[in-house]
């Protein structure tokens, strides 16, 4: 490392484990002694390291040991569904510390949902470290840059709405929105995946269906913030049905939950909620195994195509209707072990998502934490 190391990159050592000791950083960074004393002081003044005596000392004075403080600061996240908001703070590792569910209808639109949602952040902050930053994931393709909405038949409400300065008014912190998918992408990979590998394809399924993907570690966002939006892509043989984008045979309108639902009430079974489905997939009925694995076949379609072109280690499938795993899941098989080509489906898994629901806010977190605490951001706040 070069000796001009800066005060952020100091802090990276710390968190990540390398650097114990201003001994080790001096090693490491070949920093004079003053000059590690500099940048230490600015990292304890933020909040962000503390220095304490910890193991055996051995007769002279104990040994003073750095490491990252997880607990100087926190992060209110928010990951938005349909109908249901999960509201959280987390530490400065991502843990969370508290969190909350609300059910609240997205389409009721910004001028509601962002109110009651800064309300809630608000009491749950009271008698915390002070906010870093805050993420938000939605249920919308979203311009990552600009954390703008653009999804205009999904959330009407919502179309072109620029989030952030809406929240920094109230909390003058940095603000990130993504795309709901993205960010339980990342929380599934950098918790579940990350020590084994780097590409993976996250693939949503509930009343919508939408994908994210990491690919060498990172998400992969495409130009503007639109990729992974597999809900539109045609299957073929989908029989010809009308999709609310205004195309034919969209897999969002041929295999996801509102379409199985919609399928299963045709074959007279009465269902209400996918949790209906999946009580009838428990139960081994026979009609339901095929509804559903013919959407698994479907969604198969669209993700060899992905596979393909994408070459990822892992698909994993998450949202309500991945609890219907067995029937999907075989369906997707037949289909891409078909239809991928050799090398891509070589060592291929296909699995379920570990983190489930809570993926979101771990996600949305995470993107906050690799932004605030960057070194270039480290060094910003310090200097
Ligand atoms: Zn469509």
């Amino acid at each position: 490392m070069s000796r001009l190391a800066t005060t952020g990159e100091i802090f990276q050592l710390i968190r990540s484990g390398e650097a114990v000791t201003r001994a080790d950083i001096g090693r490491v960074t070949g920093l004079s002694r003053p000059a590690v004393a500099l940048r230490i002081a600015a990292l304890r003044d933020r909040g962000l390291i503390v220095e304490d005596a910890e193991g055996p000392s051995t007769g002279g004075r104990p040994p003073l040991r750095l490491r990252f403080d997880a607990a100087g600061g926190v992060v209110p996240v928010a990951s938005l569904g349909a109908t249901r908001t999960q509201i959280a703070i987390c530490d400065l590792a991502g843990e969370v510390l508290l969190r909350t569910d609300l059910d609240i209808d997205v389409e009721e639109g910004p001028d509601v949902v962002l109110p009651l949602l800064m309300d809630t952040w608000e009491k749950l902050l009271d008698g915390q470290a002070p906010a870093v930053g805050i993420g938000l994931g939605v249920p919308a393709t979203v311009e990552f840059a600009a954390g703008r909405t653009e999804s205009a038949r999904v959330m009407a409400s919502w179309t072109g709405v620029v989030i952030p300065p809406i929240i920094a008014e109230r909390f003058p912190v940095p603000v990130l929105v993504d795309n709901d998918v993205n960010v339980i992408a990342m929380g599934e990979h950098r918790v579940v995946y990350a020590s084994e590998l780097d590409d993976l394809l996250f693939v949503k399924v509930s009343t919508r269906i939408g994908a994210g993907v990491i690919s060498g570690g990172g998400i992969l966002r495409g130009a503007l913030g639109a990729a992974g939006e597999i809900g539109h892509i045609p299957v073929m043989d989908g029989g010809g049905v009308l999709c609310r984008c205004g195309n034919l045979d969209c897999l969002d309108s041929v295999a996801s939950g509102t379409a199985i639902l919609r399928d299963l009430r045709a074959t007279g079974r009465e269902v209400l909620s996918l949790a209906d489905v999946t009580a009838l997939v428990r139960a081994g009925d026979a009609e339901t195994m095929a509804v559903v694995r013919q959407a698994g076949r479907r969604l198969g379609q669209v993700i060899s195509g992905a596979v393909n072109l994408l070459n990822p280690a892992v698909v994993v499938l998450g949202g309500d209707v991945a609890e219907m795993f067995q029937p999907l899941v075989s369906g997707v098989r037949e289909v891409i072990y078909q239809r991928s080509t050799q090398l891509a489906t070589r060592s291929l898994r296909i699995e379920r998502s570990h983190l489930g629901p809570g993926a979101g806010i771990t996600g949305c977190a995470l993107m906050v934490l690799d932004h605030v605490l960057s070194a270039e951001a480290v060094d910003a706040a310090t200097s």
